[in-house]
C-alpha cells in the first residue's frame, strides 16, 4: 500500500469518528419536517429570534412590549396615528392631526373628533391593545362606551362596556361586529383596563381573488373569544383603526408583532 492510499484510509478513519455512527444513521434517516427545507433535530436549523416577553400590565401601571414589537402607543403622544374620516359627516374635515387627549399614559376619545389610524400598516401580526370604558357609565346598549378596533378593511373587532350592559351579542364588547358574537363575555366593569390580544391573518389573494380568507384569534382579558375565524375582506396590507362613536373610551399599552413565520430573521 503506498503512501497516498495510507493517507487517504487514515483520513476517512478520522472523519469517521468525527460523527458516531448512531448520529450519521439519524441525519440520513431523520424525516423532512414540514416545509421540506430542514429535517427533524437538525442542528444547523436557525435559532429562533430571542425575544424579551412583555412585562404584564396592572390596573394602575401598563405594562412593557415584547422586545420585537412595533410599539404604537406608549402612554406619551399620537405620533404613531393619524386622523381619519370613518363615517361620512366626518369626511368634511380633512385634518390629519389626531384630536384625541393624552394624558396620564393614555388617550382618550374626544368625541366627535373622528377616528385615529395607525400610520403602519400590517398583514399578519398579534396585535395588543388595551382599554377601558368611561365611569360614571352613562348610556345604554351601543351607547355606553362604544369605540372599535378596525383592521382596516375588515370587520370591527368591538369596544363596548357590556358589563351589565345589554345589547345585540353580535355587537357587544368582543363581538365582530355584524357576524360572530364572542365565545363568552369576560368583561370587566367601566373604569377597569382590559386588554385585547388580535392574532390576525391577512387573506391569500392570486390574481386578486381570495384564496384563503383572513382568520382572527381574539383574546379580551386572557379568555379566549374567537378561534381562527374567517372574516371578509381583501385587504392584504390594513392600517388599524380605533373608532369614535361619540364615547370617551381610553386606550394604552398598544404594540403590533408582524408575524415572520418559522426560521425568520
Ligand atoms: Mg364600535
Amino acid at each position: 500500500m503506498n503512501k497516498l492510499a495510507l493517507a487517504l484510509i487514515a483520513s476517512l478513519l478520522a472523519a469517521a469518528h468525527l460523527v458516531p455512527a448512531a448520529e450519521k444513521a439519524k441525519t440520513k434517516e431523520a424525516p423532512f419536517t414540514p416545509g421540506g427545507v430542514w429535517r427533524a433535530h437538525d442542528t444547523n436549523r436557525p435559532r429562533p429570534v430571542v425575544v424579551i416577553p412583555p412585562a404584564p400590565s396592572t390596573q394602575t401601571q401598563a405594562g412593557k412590549p415584547p422586545s420585537d414589537a412595533i410599539v404604537l402607543f406608549d402612554g406619551k403622544d399620537l405620533s404613531q396615528w393619524r386622523r381619519v374620516a370613518m363615517r361620512a359627516k366626518e369626511k368634511a374635515d380633512t385634518s390629519e392631526a389626531p384630536g384625541w387627549k393624552v394624558e396620564n399614559g393614555y388617550m382618550e376619545i374626544l368625541p366627535k373628533a373622528g377616528a385615529i389610524q395607525s400610520k403602519a400598516k400590517f398583514a399578519d401580526c398579534q396585535i395588543h391593545i388595551e382599554w377601558a370604558a368611561p365611569v360614571p357609565a352613562t348610556g345604554k346598549g351601543q351607547g355606553r362606551g362604544n369605540s372599535g378596533i378596525f383592521i382596516e378593511g375588515h370587520p370591527e373587532i368591538q369596544v363596548l362596556d357590556s358589563y351589565e350592559n345589554d345589547t345585540y351579542p353580535d355587537g357587544q364588547a368582543g363581538g365582530i361586529y355584524g357576524l360572530h358574537p364572542p365565545l363568552v363575555n369576560p368583561t370587566r366593569p367601566p373604569g377597569e383596563w382590559q386588554a385585547y390580544d388580535i392574532i390576525y391573518l391577512a387573506p391569500r389573494l392570486q390574481d386578486g381573488k381570495v384564496m384563503q380568507p383572513a382568520r382572527y384569534t381574539v383574546f379580551l382579558n386572557g379568555v379566549l373569544i374567537h378561534h381562527a375565524v374567517e372574516v371578509p375582506g381583501t385587504r392584504v396590507e390594513s392600517a388599524i383603526n380605533l373608532q369614535d362613536h361619540n364615547n370617551p373610551v381610553r386606550y394604552r399599552n398598544i404594540w403590533v408583532r408582524p408575524l415572520k413565520g418559522y426560521d425568520a430573521k
